[in-house]
């Protein structure tokens, strides 16, 4: 849609090993027509870096998380400086396994989104309810409130919003296009409150058991920019596929 860029981005999670980092980057095709991106565990981000250089192909690198300080005493964090001395573009910030798992709040993406922003890197901003919530239709009160909280006092939008939603990850129950295009909508309708035009070229893109089978079907959809792929994405061959429809 008009000047929105079209993405197709691995979120590895904690998998993989050097070895198989190196077989992904041979195995893989990309298309000028949508915007690679992988996003490796922090451990594998500088081979990784390494490995694309080698192959010649247009593929991105991004963080999977960040941390909102400059440097310091921050044991086991990685700064947007260090993302970036060793390749990244993007990074990935609130994905919903570090809410669950890391205690992550809007307030905390807040402050990692500005230092993102501030540093160069496009932050994939992931946002999205759970299955309770979507049941007792709460969904675009809970998107709309992530949204205000994620992007309080921010003017740049140069970010990408991942719609994730916590039912549809990792289970294979993805949602049906048509929900998947009703939400998006939604989320820039709330974007265009806040951006005001600016929000037209934001991407949106789906996350949530995307693979090679339905990922023709977002495509088509006028407000879904790409998606965020999990499990189909550590296999080369289904990545590929994945990129080949967008
Ligand atoms: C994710 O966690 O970002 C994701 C979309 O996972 P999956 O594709 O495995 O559902």
């Amino acid at each position: 849609q008009g000047d929105r860029q079209t993405y197709v981005i691995a979120n590895w999670k904690m998998n993989k090993t050097l070895a198989e980092t190196a077989e992904f980057f041979q195995e893989i095709n990309s298309s000028n027509d949508v915007t690679v991106v992988v996003c490796p565990p922090a451990q594998l981000l500088y081979p990784a870096h390494l490995f694309i250089k080698q192959s010649g192909k247009p593929v991105h690198l991004g963080g999977q998380n960040v941390h909102w300080a400059d440097k310091g005493a921050y044991t086991g964090e990685t700064s947007t400086a260090m993302l970036k001395d060793v390749g990244c573009e993007y990074v990935i910030i609130g994905h919903s396994e570090r809410r669950q798992y890391a205690s992550e709040d809007d307030s905390l993406v807040n402050m990692k989104v500005k230092q993102s922003l501030m540093a160069g890197l496009t932050p994939i901003i992931c946002i999205g309810e759970t299955l309770e919530q979507k049941n007792s239709l709460q969904t675009e009160e809970v998107l709309a409130s992530q949204l205000f909280g994620a992007l309080n006092k921010i003017d740049s939008s140069h970010f990408i919003i991942a719609y994730e939603p916590i039912w549809a990850i990792g289970t294979g129950q993805s949602a049906t296009a048509e929900l998947a295009q009703q939400t998006h909508a939604y989320i820039r309708s709330v974007l265009k409150q806040m951006f005001g035009e600016k929000a037209e070229s934001i991407s949106i893109l789906y996350g949530g058991s995307a693979n090679q089978s339905n990922a023709a079907e977002y495509s088509k959809m006028p407000d879904i920019e790409g998606v965020l792929v999990g499990g189909a994405s550590l296999k080369a061959k289904s990545f590929d596929g994945m990129i080949k429809v967008f």
